[in-house]
């Protein structure tokens, strides 16, 4: 029999232990106004939990949070799960019907809203299709008063380290948002994976101790790509930056010696194109760049500022780390690469059938994986969860070769969504819209690259004979804008332009090849 104490079980609330002692007095700083120390956020962290509790929150029950990246979102990533909740970190950039479908899907028991989420809340209740315990918070004394008369002390059980932490919705190809969760010991290793595979592995460039941490990826989106338990677990003085505008960023990174970031490219545009960015020195600032390639162009900039930026990959089911480039190379064409795959991380580009391609550096295939920390599957979609992990690896949907030296590259993308400034839309959700137009025969939504988003969507359509264009234009526009009123698809979704083909060109079984749309497309906007 396993000696009592021994079966050690990997927690969350293991992630503190030692910054609590050894960082006790360091700083976090949330927005321009609040600082809090280590020590203070342990305490705080209790109080949160034995306000859930007297709330009405207790083990296995949910916790949803709506709110900008501050502090009182890192105090949820620990107390919610520490208290054996789940925790439901709510994307707020998905259309209001989605947020509802997510809301009612994820099933939370209480949901904390900070003020300027409120009016979407007010928006999609009447939607819920349960009892929700909406706790508003402000950005200063709500939150404050709410959790202020606790104690500070509370005694965090051990649980199963398999026992759900988190729980957040990727956007698919099907429309709907799928639930991805995480389990305690897949959040402990994620992060041990993290620090080691952008610290151990790294020079300067790495993440360290002595490195000042700012997220620039909601913390919504895959626990801020893992890295505020990461800062958190180190003890690294952490910046918060509430909601991303360029200006505060630029102010924060100035006034508390930001050091470390991580961001889709759109982001890092932005920044870039604030004018406050040319009165900044930069050449502290190290950032990774994931959710999309990294673009030349955006290194280009970068380097002129003396930024350090090297690429990552992962995704929402991935926790999400699975690659970072070469962290010790000088040359901007390996810092844009994949790059290694991360400590643990068993990475392979395989044909259809699951056989390894030649690792030539050209050879192409899609990207599969096992790691400790990958989701085991959708919340309550068997089928999906399956086609996931087909064959015993998880199916990113990604395409990539791998080279001599065993870095990956990532050229294409199996799944059909579009990505835009680090959001997924639904293709199949616009052209459900579109293909309802009258006049419309065919109609394929794809991505084409776009210097500041990524992405923005298209439509490509072949129309009825002797319809008139303009008149399907305008009805497919129409109908797409009053999908938006209602709330059904996201502004940003709306397509940039409409545009009429004689004939889509289709796939050996009859399906839209969207690789073909796509690249006809280009070479035409190209001219
Ligand atoms: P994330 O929060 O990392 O953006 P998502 O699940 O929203 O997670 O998106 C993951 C997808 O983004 C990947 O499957 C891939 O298609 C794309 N992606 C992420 N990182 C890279 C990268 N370094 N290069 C190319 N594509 C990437």
């Amino acid at each position: 029999p396993t000696p009592k104490g021994s079966d050690y079980p990997l927690l969350i609330k293991q992630l503190l232990t030692r910054s609590k002692l050894v960082s006790a007095t360091q700083e976090i700083v949330s927005g321009t106004d609040t600082r809090l120390s280590y020590a203070q956020l342990n305490k705080r962290i209790a109080q949160l939990a034995n306000t859930l509790t007297a709330s009405g929150v207790s083990a296995g029950m949910r916790v949803g949070v709506m709110d900008w990246d501050t502090h009182r979102y890192l105090e949820c990533f620990f107390a919610v799960p520490m208290m054996g909740a789940v925790l439901h970190t709510i994307n707020v950039r998905l259309s209001p019907a989605q947020v509802l479908y997510t809301i009612n899907h994820g099933q939370p028991d209480l949901i904390m809203v900070h003020q300027d989420f409120m009016p979407l809340i007010d928006e999609i209740r009447s939607g819920f299709d349960r009892d929700i315990t909406i706790v508003p918070m402000g950005d200063g004394e709500e939150y404050e008063n709410w959790i202020g008369g606790a104690s500070t002390s509370f005694d965090f059980p051990d649980f199963d380290e398999n026992q759900t932490a988190t729980l957040f919705y990727t956007t698919g190809t099907t429309g709907n948002p799928k639930g991805v969760s995480y389990t305690h010991r897949q959040l402990v290793l994620h992060t041990l994976g993290l620090t080691s595979g952008f610290g151990s592995f790294s020079g300067n460039a790495g993440f360290h101790r002595g490195d000042v941490y700012m997220p620039l990826t909601p913390l919504f989106h895959v626990h801020g790509w893992g890295f505020p338990y990461a800062a958190t677990m180190l003890g690294l003085r952490q910046v918060y930056p509430g909601r991303y505008t360029p200006d505060t960023i630029l102010q924060l990174i100035a006034s508390e010696g930001v050091t470390f970031s991580h961001c889709v490219p759109t982001i890092l545009s932005m920044v870039l194109d604030d004018p406050l960015c040319v009165k900044t020195d930069l050449r502290q600032w190290k950032v990774i760049i994931g959710g999309a390639a990294l673009p030349r162009g955006l290194q280009d900039r970068a380097a002129t500022e003396g930024i350090s930026l090297h690429a990552a990959y992962g995704m929402s089911e991935t926790c999400p780390f699975l690659t970072v480039a070469d962290l010790t190379s000088d040359d901007p064409k390996v810092q844009a690469q994949t790059g290694f795959p991360g400590p643990l991380v068993d990475l392979r580009v395989v044909t259809p059938d699951m056989q390894d391609v030649p690792h030539d550096g050209e050879t192409t295939g899609e990207v599969v994986a096992r790691a400790p920390w990958l989701t085991q599957g959708y919340l309550g979609d068997e089928q999906a969860s399956e086609d996931l992990w087909a064959g015993g690896y998880l199916h990113t949907g990604d395409v990539g070769f791998i080279r001599e030296n065993g870095s990956l590259q990532i050229t294409d993308r199996l799944k059909d969504v579009i990505k835009t400034g680090g959001e997924w839309i639904s293709s199949l959700a616009l052209e459900n819209i579109a293909s309802s137009c009258a006049g419309i025969e065919d109609v394929a939504a794809i991505g084409l690259p776009h210097p500041k988003w990524g992405e923005r969507p298209v439509l490509v359509a072949q129309i009825v004979k002797e319809t008139d264009p303009d008149l399907v234009r305008r009805s497919v526009k129409d109908k797409i804008q009053s999908r938006v009123e209602v709330g059904e698809l996201s502004k940003w979704a709306v397509p940039d332009d409409i545009i009429f083909v004689a004939q889509l060109p289709k796939t050996s079984v009859g399906k839209l090849d969207k690789k073909l749309i796509r690249q006809d497309i280009s070479t035409r906007s190209d001219k």
